[in-house]
């Protein structure tokens, strides 16, 4: 078997060496926003990881913190992860296992490893002590069993405030650690929670509640990003002295970066809140949600989560490695198509019918065959495919020069019809003789290809151009609210062949020369939305 990584490599060992049997993962989001590429990665990881070695691979929400979640995120998760293609073994929420994790702190109690405390936050911070300074025990350490059992009792009771207790596992307030100095394990939040609704008003903390929910589903490998690594002592400890009978390992690696990206459920959701963007699934959002409309196949974002591989330390991937594999796709399976952005008129002199020629679907898949497009005596370009006064090396259309209409033939250049303004109103060219694409005799050199419209068969359609929501990379470490990109979009007014009238919203197109765009409406307005330009600018 070749390890792709070196969790898949830890994995391989203990199977071998019969530590473990069969290898269970979980993705373990919680329901308080919806899932970004980050977690593309992580779920990539974590069901890579069981596929490989035969296991299976739970959905899990940790909902231990009620004020921040919500059912819909839980909908959404679920759709996104579908989304990806994969399919969980299980679903569990930490809230299932609320009853055991509470007879567990119990035991703890019972044990003489728990204690109720009554210093506030500021109180806990301030004797907790720093990297190089031990902390200071809580007052409220030496409570006799009896005493934590009644207090703990009458937090889940509702007798207290929130912020009034805490319960805190007794464990070392000289660990070099500062995770293991007593660290909180439930508090008191009188909350209504997304599931259990007005049960409980104490909920037990991540660490806590984390590897108790792992050991529950028989998870074998809980798989974190890095900056879990301080905490797994205390995973450790929990699983130890809770007594549960399975004990999962805990394994970290490094988040995904990307430049130009925020990836942090608090900060997508803040600009959704001060509306920078559209809601969590503009395509401009790095959510999965967001990419999804944006047209982004999600076979593509699974290669590019298996290429980046996984690390042991953190780094940040360049936005263009994703795009490369985003063009890639579509460059493989998008139909190809023309739309004309800001249109300037042709008109054909010499030809007076019209006509049907052929353009292929997709040159990748010959099989597909041709399309057939109209052909006609007027038809529109790109504003940016004219000049009257062209810099050099410029191959479309100019005085005096010649130029091929995709698919169809080579047009020289007659006159231009200017607007008061100076402006080109539009411009008259004519067909050179024994040059239709496919069968051109006419010995004509031309060097440049335009895509066009047919003024006589054509929808109207709004383009949508992208740029990224942050600035650049050279922005870094700034705040992320003074890196927004106030332009991410610009809208054009432009054409399109009307066979995209006729095609189903959703479809995705290279559009000829111009990029690939997937069609959306909004009432009779028909849409073309960026999905990625057609330039590749990533360099291997
Ligand atoms: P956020 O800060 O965006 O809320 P999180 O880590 O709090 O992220 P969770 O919902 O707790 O989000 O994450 C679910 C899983 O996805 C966790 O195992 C987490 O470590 C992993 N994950 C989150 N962000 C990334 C990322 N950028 N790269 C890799 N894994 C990630
Ligand atoms: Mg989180």
């Amino acid at each position: 078997m070749i390890c792709e990584n070196f969790i898949e490599e830890i994995i391989e060992k203990e199977l071998s060496e019969g530590k473990v049997s069969a290898v269970q993962t979980r993705f373990p989001p919680e329901p308080n926003g919806y899932l970004h590429i980050g977690h593309a990665k992580s779920l990539c990881l974590n069901f890579g990881v069981a596929k490989k070695f035969g296991g299976k691979c739970n959905l899990f929400f940790d909902d231990t913190n009620p004020s921040k979640e919500k059912t819909e995120y839980v909908d959404a998760i679920k759709e996104d992860i579908k989304w990806l293609g994969f399919e969980w073994a299980e679903i569990h929420y930490a809230s299932d296992y609320f009853d055991v994790i509470y007879s567990l702190a119990e035991k703890l109690i019972l044990d003489g490893k728990a204690f109720v405390c009554d210093l506030s936050g500021d109180e806990i911070r301030a004797l907790r002590g720093t990297l190089t300074e031990p902390g200071k025990e809580s007052p409220y350490r030496n409570r006799t069993v009896e005493e934590n059992l009644k207090l703990f009792r009458e937090m889940r009771d509702g007798k207290y405030a929130d912020g009034e207790k805490v319960l805190r596992a007794k464990i070392d307030m000289k660990s070099p650690n500062i995770n293991m100095r007593d660290p909180v394990i439930y508090r008191v939040l009188h909350a209504e929670h997304h599931r259990t609704g007005n049960k409980w008003c104490i909920y037990p903390m991540y660490d806590f509640a984390h590897p108790i929910c792992d050991s529950m589903q028989k998870v074998t490998h809980s798989l974190c990003t890095l900056e879990f690594e301080d905490h797994r002592p205390l995973y450790n400890w929990t699983v130890e002295n809770t007594g549960v009978e399975h004990k999962p390992r805990q394994i970290e690696f490094a988040r995904l970066n990307v430049t130009n990206l925020v990836m942090s459920k608090r900060y997508l959701k803040k600009l959704v809140e001060e509306s920078s963007v559209d809601g969590w699934s503009d395509p401009r959002m790095p959510t999965l949600t967001g990419l999804r409309n944006r047209g982004v196949p999600s076979d593509a974002l699974k290669k590019f989560c298996d290429e980046i591989g996984v690390a042991k330390s953190n780094s940040e991937i360049e936005i263009s490695y994703l795009e490369h594999f985003i063009r890639d796709n579509l460059n493989q399976n998008a139909e190809r198509a023309m739309a004309v952005v800001e249109p300037l008129k042709v008109v054909i002199d010499n030809f007076d019918a019209s006509e049907e020629v052929e353009v292929e679907i997709n040159p990748n898949k010959p099989e597909l065959g041709k399309r057939n497009v109209l052909f006609t005596k007027e038809i529109y370009i790109e504003q940016s495919d004219f000049s009257l006064n062209p810099p050099p090396k410029y191959f479309r259309l100019k005085p005096d020069g010649v130029v091929r209409l995709k698919g169809a033939y080579i047009v020289k250049y007659e006159n231009a019809v200017l607007n008061d303004d100076g402006s080109v109103k539009e411009v008259h060219v004519s067909i050179v003789e024994n040059s239709k694409s496919g069968n051109d005799t006419s010995g004509v050199k031309c060097k440049g290809t335009i895509h066009w419209v047919s003024a006589e068969s054509f929808v109207p359609c709004e383009i949508r151009k992208y740029d990224y929501l942050l600035k650049d990379a050279e922005y870094q470490g700034q705040d992320f609210s003074e890196r927004i990109n106030e332009n991410s979009r610009t809208i054009y007014q432009g054409v399109c062949e009307k066979y995209i009238d006729s095609v189903e919203t959703g479809s995705c197109f290279q559009m000829l020369r111009t990029g690939y765009y997937k069609k959306m409406v909004d009432g009779e307005k028909i849409i073309l939305s960026e999905i990625v330009s057609l330039k590749d600018s990533f360099k291997k």
